[in-house]
């Protein structure tokens, strides 16, 4: 059988966009063997992927045209919109799937939704929640929500992708939602470390000195992400073992140590105030997360 005719059997896919993310996706499926067009605003970013066996488009829209599934990955929807919603591209993509994984709000999603309806483009958003090195190892963590046939009917390409890839519902902005909850976690913890580490220099403490103890912190968080789950959605927040009184005096100290450093301490100022405030309001006994109630009170 010639390589051309195994190609031919083999599913199609374009890929728009090749920052570290959008080439990971491509190299996977290449590597997987599908048909694979590329397409990057600044020139030059496809040349591994094209050694590799991937067709350069020269425009977004002749790589649109050479796919029934284009998956999009740049840096925000401000950069989506500018590929997808020029005529000629939009035009190309009518009857054709989108699957857009770039990340935004969930709000640009069900933006992005709306405007694919508008001009006859099946939609699917997605959220990748794992680095660009874990694309086509069992590691990747790919998220989605859109319509169930589309997910369904991609999969056969998406599953290249690796890892574990989840449908979270039919309403569109949901993967965004769960993306951005999941990278407030990371943003703030980071934010955290960040800090921590600062602190630590200004009393003589290397990152490498408080590495080992760092990840026994850390390692103290995800049992936490599964305790109580019931009780925080229905508003009960014990703090038998634990309460926000004592959360309050642990922040202060944090507090005072940066300040005598004259290290900006305003990341715990927030958290310390928010836990003031539900210490003032009553609620000395329960744990930490009572603040939830004081930024979204139900
Ligand atoms: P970036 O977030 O830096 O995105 C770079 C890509 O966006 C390039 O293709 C760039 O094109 C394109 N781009 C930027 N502005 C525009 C524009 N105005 N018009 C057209 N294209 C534009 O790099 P990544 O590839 O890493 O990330 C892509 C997405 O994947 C992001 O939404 C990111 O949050 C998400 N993601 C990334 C992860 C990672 O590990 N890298 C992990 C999980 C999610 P050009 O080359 O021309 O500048």
């Amino acid at each position: 059988m010639s390589s051309s005719t195994e190609n031919h059997d083999q599913p199609t896919v374009t890929v728009l966009g090749l920052g570290p993310m959008g080439r990971a996706l491509a190299g996977a499926f290449l590597e997987a063997g599908l048909r694979v067009t590329v397409w990057n605003r600044t020139a030059g970013r496809d040349r591994e992927l094209v050694e590799r066996g991937a067709t350069a488009a020269r425009t977004a829209e002749e790589a649109a045209a050479a796919s029934g599934l284009t998956v999009v990955c740049v840096v925000n929807y401000d950069a989506a919109d500018a590929i997808l919603r020029r005529p000629a591209v939009t035009d190309t993509l009518k009857g054709r799937t989108v699957v857009n994984l770039t990340a935004d709000t969930p709000g640009r999603a069900r933006d992005t939704a709306t405007w694919a309806a508008d001009h006859g483009i099946s939609y699917l958003d997605g959220a990748i929640m794992t680095p660009a090195t874990t694309i086509g190892t069992p590691d990747a963590v790919f998220l989605y929500s859109g319509p169930e046939h589309l997910h369904h009917d991609s999969r056969p390409v998406l599953d290249a992708l690796g890892g574990a890839h989840t449908h979270l519902g039919t309403e569109i902005g949901r993967a965004a939602a769960y993306d951005i909850a999941l990278l407030d976690i990371f943003w703030t913890a980071m934010a955290g470390y960040a800090h921590a580490l600062a602190v630590a220099r200004a009393e003589g403490i290397t990152a490498q000195e408080l590495a080992p103890f760092a990840k026994g912190i850390a390692a103290i968080l995800p049992p936490l992400f599964e305790l109580d789950v019931e009780d925080i959605d229905n508003g009960n927040y014990t703090g038998d073992l634990n309460p926000i009184t004592s959360t309050v005096s642990t922040m202060a100290h944090i507090i005072h140590t940066s300040e005598e450093h004259a290290i900006d301490a305003s990341l715990m100022r927030a958290a310390e105030g928010l836990a003031r405030r539900a210490v003032g309001r009553g609620h000395g006994t329960d744990g930490f997360l009572r603040v939830i109630e004081i930024m979204n009170p139900r």
